[in-house]
């Protein structure tokens, strides 16, 4: 085959109906202010985790809404439940219980 000097990325669609929305449905009951979020990423941005791991609040989130579950257990393990990502989401998103939610929702579904 002739060589155009670049490859094609990698398909990176995400099939929702093969993920386990159980999870996510389980969150969302516990803490619904989760709909909240806007994707500002100032959680992100203050995370104390995060000055010293690759622990991402946003994308933690993102897993839940997408039904992705398989990294979660080990990136909410890095989290110190400090709550300082909670004090500056500007839409009030309760992110500490977010973080216990999964704990609970992970175990229930042992993961
Ligand atoms: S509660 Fe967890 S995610 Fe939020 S700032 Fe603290 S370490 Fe980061
Ligand atoms: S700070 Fe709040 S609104 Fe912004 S990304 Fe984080 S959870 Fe979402």
């Amino acid at each position: 085959m002739k060589s155009f000097g670049y490859t094609i990325s990698e398909d990176r669609q995400i099939d929702f109906d093969a993920n386990d929305r159980k999870v996510t449905g389980f969150i969302n009951a516990i803490e619904p202010s989760i709909r909240l979020c806007m994707g500002c990423g100032s959680c992100t941005a203050t995370c104390s985790a995060g000055h010293f791991t690759d622990l991402n609040i946003r994308k933690i989130h993102t897993f839940v809404q997408r039904g992705e579950l398989q990294h979660l257990k080990k990136e909410i393990m890095k989290c110190m439940l400090c709550g300082k990502c909670q004090l500056v989401c500007p839409r009030g998103v309760n992110l500490r219980n977010l973080i216990l939610s999964i704990h609970t929702a992970l175990e229930k579904s042992g993961l």
